[in-house]
């Protein structure tokens, strides 16, 4: 029931999500005016508005000037029920609920970084506050017990994760002569070592740095393209140790036990 319940907010709030992704690197303000057609300006209604079923009904086109509405927009709809399915499938509350928004904040930042090379402080740094805050007042979200325990937790995690990529940058850009990360990613980490410590930043690398070459790689090979974005790897990195961070590092640390 919470999961159905989780899946059809998700959806709703999947459109605004959609509204994030295009606004938010224009520096429009999100929350005024109310949705329109980027390209001819006309207001949404809100039976034009309803998520997925309205792109089906619309065939993918706006109602007024039929320029065709890209696909991503029912897409990120799905996902972001898909997001709060998930969550409430995996987590109790408190948690179901900031893993659904977390979820939604990676969902956002991911297509923002790959059509515009950049990830809004608004997720970012508001991502380093919000989990300051939140493992203060649930704690053993990161396993401590007491909200004075978890605040250094989050301490170490923002600065070893942002510290550690900061790091890399400098390092990176002395020997490729280019900035090989943006300041974006080391902020996103930040934010991540926030919510989920230092095992989560550095898991998160590690996990982000695997899958970013082998898709870079790829990547690189069929299109020749020459900037690939990290945030979205970053984001793979902590969707997967949300999910099974806990496991796979047990996992890992039993087999380092035995040698
Ligand atoms: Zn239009």
């Amino acid at each position: 029931m919470a999961q159905a319940l989780a899946f059809f907010t998700g959806l709703l709030v999947g459109s605004f999500l959609n509204v994030c992704i295009w606004r938010m690197p224009r520096n429009e303000s999100i929350a005024w005016p109310g949705s329109h057609c980027p390209s001819c300006k006309t207001p949404i209604f809100w039976y034009d508005n309803i998520p997925v079923f309205a792109y089906i009904r619309l065939r993918g086109r706006c109602h007024s000037c039929q320029t065709r509405i890209p696909f991503r927009y029912p897409m990120v709809e799905l996902l972001g029920g898909f997001a709060g399915f998930l969550a409430f499938s995996w987590w109790t509350l408190p948690y179901a609920l900031m893993g659904t928004v977390i979820f939604w904040a990676l969902i956002v930042l991911t297509w923002i970084d790959i059509e515009h090379q950049i990830i809004p402080d608004e997720i970012s740094v508001g991502g380093i506050v919000a989990g300051v805050i939140f493992t203060f007042f649930f704690p053993d979200w990161v396993g401590a017990s007491a909200g004075w325990m978890s605040l250094r937790e989050s301490a170490i995690g923002v600065i070893s994760g942002g510290g550690f990529l900061f790091f890399m940058a400098v390092v990176g850009e002395k020997i490729f002569k280019k900035e090989a990360m943006g300041g974006g990613d080391v902020k996103l980490l930040a934010a991540i070592g926030a919510f989920f410590g230092w095992k989560g930043a550095l898991f998160t690398i590690f996990i982000g740095s695997i899958a970013g070459s082998f898709v870079g790689i790829g990547v690189k090979l069929v299109t020749k393209k020459e900037e690939i974005p990290f945030g979205p790897y970053l984001a793979l990195g902590i969707f997967i140790y949300m999910l099974f961070g806990g496991p796979l590092l047990s996992w890992y640390m039993g087999r380092m036990l035995q040698y």
